[in-house]
């Protein structure tokens, strides 16, 4: 078709691409507490694995960053006014920090079908776990997660208060290591003082997330967009 177009006299025109195809990408709306960390996490993702897996993340975030409420919030008022396929997905992740709210948090995603990635003390225990193992609980201070970070020279300088964007050097130390840090984040579920948790099974559903510390759940957003298997 292209052949005789091109060796058609007429044919100056400039080619239309004709009416769009159905969208090929899954794509996943994230919103997050923090204003950097998190965005350039999510962007990673998107740049490392989005073309070859077919999904693309847009992370939902403020400049000031968001309650863990809020982070909820933000991704329902995404959804409200989303017009596109109904198999994208929403998901909201948030810290235990010092936050209260925690509980109003999980219960909202929950009634509403959104997915929670839930880190305690904090998300930046999900970036540890790919440069070490980690275990003991923190009371929802990230203190000693920072500390340990920073062993590692591409994180040397990160800071709570200061650079904690995921770029460069940063996203070279991360890259390859999803198994591991996701194979240690579920190692983690066997610590749970739940019973009735372990890494096979998950959290129980009555396990309080407020008592699972140290843990994250980063690990099943990446699970969902296919970078790791479950
Ligand atoms: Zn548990």
């Amino acid at each position: 078709m292209s052949k005789k177009r091109r060796t058609d006299p007429n044919a100056d025109r400039p080619l239309h691409p004709g009416p769009r195809p159905p969208r090929e990408e899954r794509v996943f709306y994230v919103a997050v507490e923090g204003a950097s960390t998190e965005p350039d996490y999510l962007s990673y993702l998107n740049d490392e694995f989005g073309r070859d897996l077919r999904f693309r993340i847009h992370p939902l975030w403020r400049s000031k960053g968001l309650k863990p409420r809020e982070v909820v919030e933000a991704v329902l008022a995404q959804r409200s006014q989303d017009e596109g396929d109904e198999k994208d997905e929403f998901w909201a992740l948030f810290d235990r920090d010092e936050h209260v709210g925690i509980p109003q948090a999980i219960a909202k995603a929950k009634k509403n079908d959104v997915r929670i990635g839930f880190s305690h003390p904090s998300f930046d225990l999900w970036l540890l776990l790919h440069l070490a193992a980690f275990s003991g609980a923190q009371g929802g201070s990230s203190v000693i997660v920072h500390e340990k970070l920073r062993k590692h020279p591409a994180f040397e300088t990160f800071e709570p208060n200061g650079d904690k964007s995921i770029r460069n050097e940063r996203v070279e130390a991360l890259k390859g290591k999803e198994n591991v840090a996701a194979k240690r984040a579920r190692k983690l579920t066997n610590d749970c003082p739940n019973p009735a948790c372990n890494e096979n099974d998950g959290h129980a559903d009555h396990c309080d997330p407020l008592c699972r510390d140290p843990s994250t759940d980063m690990w099943e957003l990446l699970v969902a967009l296919k970078i790791i298997e479950r």
